[in-house]
């Protein structure tokens, strides 16, 4: 029901030179790929570049993250609008290095949010714990009030234009991945928050993907998790062999 999709977080790695050579031995792979819906999100200085070279392949083009406003006095910032022009369709929004280290709040992610659908770009909101929430027993909670607070103002309408990404903390870059159970609870409950929020019909149409040391080794086990819809890749994703095996692994 759900086309599994995998997407490439790329964080702050790779040049425009370099992207360009990544995207290429991507598109050369995968580049038709039909069974599953295929992501890079460069840093925006490599957007164009890899724009150009997925013209005419299956692969989206994301970026890593948004401001909110039309335009203005925001020194070093980037709007939906801009984005668009370079034909992005998806954007990360609420990563866990972006709450921990840029101060991104809830509120101030649910408005990056907002922006995104306005835009027509579908935002991959980011939610997940801490190793000391989760052994405080407190993942639950929140990844509710993230999730929440994230999507607080969006319509039944847009709700599908919505990807989900359940990153623990304690996963990310780290090599400890979460067990297939631990992923598997976690997003079934967000699942189950969907439907609360959209109602069924809406909630099973939105993909929601795990993140956090996803390797071509372990995503086998994961992607089939009845609520796993694919995966956010972080290190995987920075060398064309492992991401198209992801990729492979998916379809
Ligand atoms: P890693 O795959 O490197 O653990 O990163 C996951 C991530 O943060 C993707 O957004």
């Amino acid at each position: 029901i759900r086309k599994k999709l995998i997407a490439g977080n790329w964080k702050m790695n790779k040049t425009s030179a370099d992207a360009a050579t990544l995207v290429a031995e991507i598109v050369a792979e995968v580049g038709k790929q039909a069974d599953v819906d295929v992501v890079v999100c460069p840093p925006f200085t490599s957007l164009e570049t890899a724009g150009k070279a997925l013209d005419g392949s299956s692969i989206k083009l994301g970026a890593q993250n948004l401001h909110p406003e039309k335009n203005g006095a925001y020194t070093g910032e980037i709007s939906a609008e801009m984005l668009r022009a370079l034909f992005v369709n998806f954007v990360i929004v609420g990563h866990s290095e972006r709450r921990t280290y840029f101060g991104d709040t809830d509120a101030f992610v649910n408005q990056k949010v907002l922006a995104a659908l306005k835009n027509q770009l579908k935002p991959i909101l980011c939610v997940g714990e801490t190793l000391a929430e989760r052994e405080g027993s407190q993942t639950l909670k929140v990844v509710q009030t993230q999730l929440e607070a994230g999507l607080e103002g969006v319509s039944k309408e847009l709700a599908t234009s919505v990807v989900i990404a359940y990153e623990p903390v304690w996963a990310i870059g780290t090599g400890k991945v979460a067990t297939t159970e631990q992923a598997q609870e976690v997003h079934a409950f967000i699942r189950s928050l969907l439907v609360k929020l959209f109602g069924e019909a809406v909630a099973q149409k939105v993909r929601i993907l795990y993140g956090g040391s996803m390797k071509p080794a372990n995503a086998p086990e994961l992607l089939a998790q009845k609520d796993i819809d694919g995966g956010l890749i972080g290190g995987a994703a920075l060398e064309s062999r492992s991401f198209v095996e992801l990729i492979k692994a998916a379809a």
